[in-house]
């Protein structure tokens, strides 16, 4: 029987998520949007809750949790503040490429921090020159005795600049193409590592994004993820935990749009009426309701099909797709329902706007995961 009701324990968490998104981080968005600043002190509140990387293994000293309840605590991030939600979903990324591919023991000594102390990580996967297609990537590292020395440029990197440690993917074997990558933890202090400046961005301007250059970065050979060659098979992977998360944070932050245009329909008067007694604008709201409804139930079945040791990479793409295309279809038409109002930053529904954009470029853009889509089900998946 398909039971589409929370547990006790995903209610509980459901809950803590949503107070500490409603009562710590919302208050907080629109001074983090304005000032750029990381919010550290929130990610810290996150983790002594335990809402950060609830999918460590629980021989890591983690809660061992699934993608399932992962996209609980995401969507009430995205209701809250996208930019402090992926500030926390990036550590996510970074920590999923080790729970795929590393060993027990590599799971204890990395991801075991986590759990010890609040501990930042980054997902280094897209450079300057290769982003979508990711076998276009110049990073190398060539194995020395015991040790491997990395040399490469990594861009747009998500917590850069506070990450405690890397996962970067970089090419062992360049001639044998996406089969010739290999996946490291890097730890951030290791000599030879530069940080770029913060970039300035659209949205979730409080989330970290920088640049990040490798010269002669040189880890021991216990800092492989797997063998060699199985680095790119390692990082698609991990965006099989992650996307639906993804689209839970888009899902949540459609949620949020939703609920002002909502409120604000039914004060704004025009024409002697509220606004919210047009059809057109109830036409708007409620395809609204429809749309985020349609986006969780996708995010709740890839999540539930991982969980379950499912293959989801169909429908992990099919969730983060719609949910990111709705998301921007949903703020779009929050700032539609605000009129001018909407245009602008003393109202909630702006910010919105500009922070959903990102959910169509990053962890796969809209038009790879529809190629993902396509792939998966001309293979008959
Ligand atoms: C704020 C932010 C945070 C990010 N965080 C991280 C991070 O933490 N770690 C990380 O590794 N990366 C991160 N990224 C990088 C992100 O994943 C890439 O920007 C994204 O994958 C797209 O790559 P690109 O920018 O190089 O665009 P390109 O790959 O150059 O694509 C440009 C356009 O062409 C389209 N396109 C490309 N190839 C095809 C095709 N075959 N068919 C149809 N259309 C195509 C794309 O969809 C896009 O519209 C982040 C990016 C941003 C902006």
């Amino acid at each position: 029987m398909v039971d589409f009701l929370l547990s006790d324990i995903q209610r509980e968490i459901q809950k803590t998520a949503r107070d500490f998104g409603q009562n710590k981080v919302a208050p907080k968005a629109a001074h983090f949007d304005e000032t750029m600043q990381y919010p550290i002190e929130l990610m810290q509140q996150a983790w002594e809750l335990g809402l950060l990387n609830v999918s460590n293994p629980e021989h890591a000293g983690g809660l061992g949790l699934g993608t399932f309840e992962g996209c609980i605590i995401s969507e009430e991030m995205g209701a809250a503040c996208t930019g402090v939600g992926t500030a926390m979903d990036a550590n996510v990324l970074a920590a999923a490429p080790v729970i795929v591919g590393g060993t027990k023991e590599q799971h204890k000594r990395f991801l075991g921090p986590m759990s010890e102390e609040l501990t930042l990580a980054a997902y280094c996967v897209t450079e300057p020159g290769a982003g979508s297609d990711v076998t276009n990537i110049r990073t190398t590292a060539v194995r020395k005795g015991d040790e491997y020395v990395i040399n490469g440029s990594k861009m747009w990197i998500t917590n850069g600049s506070v990450a405690n440690w890397y996962f970067v993917l970089a090419y062992t074997d360049p001639e044998k193409q996406h089969a010739g990558m290999s996946g490291f933890v890097v730890p951030a202090d290791t000599p030879g590592i530069t940080v770029g400046k913060k970039e300035v961005n659209l949205g979730q301007r409080c989330s970290d994004t920088r640049s990040i250059q490798f010269d002669d970065v040189v880890v021991s050979k216990d800092h492989l993820l797997g063998e060699e060659g199985q680095g790119w098979f390692i990082a698609m992977k991990a965006f099989d935990k992650t996307r639906p998360k993804i689209g839970a944070m888009a899902t949540g932050l459609a949620r949020c749009a939703h609920a002002h245009a909502q409120a604000y329909a039914q004060e704004r008067k025009t024409f002697g009426k509220p606004i919210a007694r047009h059809q057109a604008i109830q036409f708007m709201l409620a395809d609204m309701v429809r749309d985020i409804e349609a986006a969780r139930l996708l995010v709740w079945k890839s999540a539930w099909e991982i969980d379950a040791g499912k293959r989801n990479t169909k429908s992990a793409a099919i969730a983060k797709l719609f949910a990111a295309d709705m998301a921007v279809r949903v703020a779009n038409d929050a700032v539609q329902v605000f009129g001018g109002y909407g245009f602008n930053t003393e109202y909630p529904v702006e910010k919105l706007y500009r922070d959903s954009k990102i959910f169509q470029i990053y962890e796969g853009t809209s038009q790879i995961q529809r190629l993902i889509i396509a792939r998966e089900s001309f293979a008959g998946r």
